[in-house]
């Protein structure tokens, strides 16, 4: 049974507790790990730890920090298999997708914020004949960093990389469900030279480990990727201590298909962008919205598709969908099946679980499901479901899409396929959401702003828009 540890100070440590807690593998149904039941003493010794770190991390060139990161990002791309399989393994998503997906784009993550950093710049303004003013942009201090389940590594990394960039120290807690490849990354950081206490990652329970991050007065800024009710609650707990927060929330992202599109393009990507990782990324679109006058054609070549979908055990290179996260989300999801059809809809395919042979057949697996015949206001279109549910819908007019797709209260991405570009350009203007794709779907520059409006969350993750996150500015007046 592999027991994990706590990484604090450049030590993998136990926890105060001395206990742990089960981590089930997806693919199989059982346990395979054990993970530390950190608390507040663990975060406390983890601040001691950082705040010491803090004026040797902070006080280094940005260039020395970028070194000591870009090393961090090959370290990991030089144990590149150990941190797949260990993805998969954890989250029972094919090891396919851990390969081209999750680890790449954490060594990607260090790699970018490693090498923005130096690129870095704060803003002046010249006040005719009066004098100037300049902005310094200093590290807060120590930051926390909570992550969720669905991509792992990718992240984490996207969080705790420009935090370190910018100079701060970091305690840090990945979801008590995927811990595995936070725990192998200690090891990384250290043999790339990370000075001892910059980088603390602790497991845990979030209720306990990561409300003890949030509730800690010396950690600064708290940035939250996770649930939308979670993110309220860390919202009312940090706001009184004045702390600042970054929250990526939840998602209930709309499709929009206009009879103009490239019809084969946007199947093949509706699928990727209905399925992949069994559903479970938050920029999947689980509304689709199709015009009328294509309405039953992609109805039928739709299904057909989803149809051929293999739902194996992850370690099959066949598999183009893996084991749900864990048996309490998978009975989540297949209750909104249930939801769906007490709400009028039907499901043209899949809605149930699906039972492998030994030794997979306790693994938390189902099929692809597309319901239609359901309001777009129901509950079932409305809630996140984070599964591999979509429905699909038909419209009449571009106003009505709008509506509809503007209907939920959260507003994280929206996609969008026609060949119409005024039309387009409406609607990307249009769309209450953070991130508009059209005619595509996961395309990602990591420059670029990324996070969601309404209950989608506060704040933008990405470029520049996470090195200001992680840095105060300080506005200094120079009088001629
Ligand atoms: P949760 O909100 O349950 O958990 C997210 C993280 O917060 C976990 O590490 C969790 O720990 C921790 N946590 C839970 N309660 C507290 C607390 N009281 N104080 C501090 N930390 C806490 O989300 P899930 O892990 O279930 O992730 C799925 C959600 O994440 C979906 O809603 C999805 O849409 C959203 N998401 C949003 C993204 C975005 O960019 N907007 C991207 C990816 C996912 P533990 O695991 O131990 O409970």
């Amino acid at each position: 049974m592999i027991k994990l540890q706590n990484f604090i100070n450049g030590n993998y440590i136990a926890p105060t507790s001395n206990e742990y807690i089960d981590n089930f593998e997806p693919a199989t149904g059982q346990v395979y790990s054990l993970i530390p039941d950190s608390d507040e003493r663990d975060v406390e010794m983890a601040v001691q730890a950082a705040e010491k770190a803090f004026p040797i991390w902070s006080k280094m060139s940005s260039e020395e920090r970028s070194k000591i990161l870009v090393k961090l990002s090959e370290g990991i791309e030089a144990r590149m298999d150990e941190f797949v399989q260990a993805e998969s393994r954890d989250n029972g998503k094919p090891v396919s997708l851990a390969a081209h997906v999750d680890i790449p784009r954490a060594v990607s993550n260090f790699h970018f914020f490693a090498t923005a950093i130096t690129h870095f710049a704060s803003e002046s303004h010249y006040m005719e004949g009066e004098g100037i003013n300049f902005t310094l942009r200093k590290p807060i201090g120590i930051v926390g960093c909570i992550s969720p389940w669905n991509l792992p590594l990718y992240l984490f990394s996207w969080k705790i990389a420009p935090a370190l960039a910018a100079g701060n120290c970091v305690v840090a807690k990945p979801s008590e469900i995927t811990p595995y490849t936070a725990y192998l990354l200690g090891q990384v950081a250290k043999d790339a030279g990370m000075p001892d206490g910059v980088l603390n990652i602790l497991h845990g329970l979030g209720s306990k480990v990561g409300d003890a991050i949030v509730k800690h007065k010396k950690i600064k800024a708290v940035s939250f990727t996770g649930g939308t009710k979670t993110g309220e609650y860390l919202a009312r707990t940090a706001a009184p201590m004045f702390k600042k927060l970054s929250l990526e929330l939840g998602g209930k992202n709309p499709v929009i298909i206009f009879d103009d599109c490239d019809f084969d393009e946007m199947l093949s990507t509706t699928i990727r962008s209905s399925f992949a990782n069994q559903g479970q990324i938050c920029l999947c679109g689980s509304r689709i919205f199709v015009q009328r006058t294509i309405y039953d054609k992609f109805k039928t070549a739709f299904v057909e598709k989803v149809n051929k979908a293999i739902v194996s055990n992850p370690t099959d290179p066949k598999a183009n969908m893996g084991a749900l996260v864990s048996l309490p989300h998978l009975e989540k999801v297949l209750s909104y099946v249930e939801l769906a059809k007490e709400e009028g809809g039907t499901v043209l395919t899949g809605g149930t679980r699906v039972q492998l042979e030994a030794p997979y057949d306790n693994g938390y697996y189902m099929r692809p499901t597309v319901i239609e015949g359901l309001a777009f206001d129901c509950r079932t279109n409305q809630e996140e479901i984070f599964g591999p549910v979509v429905t699909i819908t038909p419209f009449d007019t571009e106003e009505e899409a709008l509506m509809m797709a503007n209907s939920t209260e959260y507003g994280l991405q929206t996609t969008l396929w026609t060949n119409d570009l005024k039309r387009a350009h409406r609607i990307a203007d249009e769309a209450q959401s953070g991130i508009v794709w059209i005619n595509c779907w996961m395309v990602r520059d990591l420059r670029t702003p990324f996070g969601g409006t309404k209950s989608s969350g506060v704040g933008r993750e990405g470029g520049w828009e996470a090195l200001r996150f992680f840095t105060e500015p300080k506005n200094v007046c120079i009088k001629y």
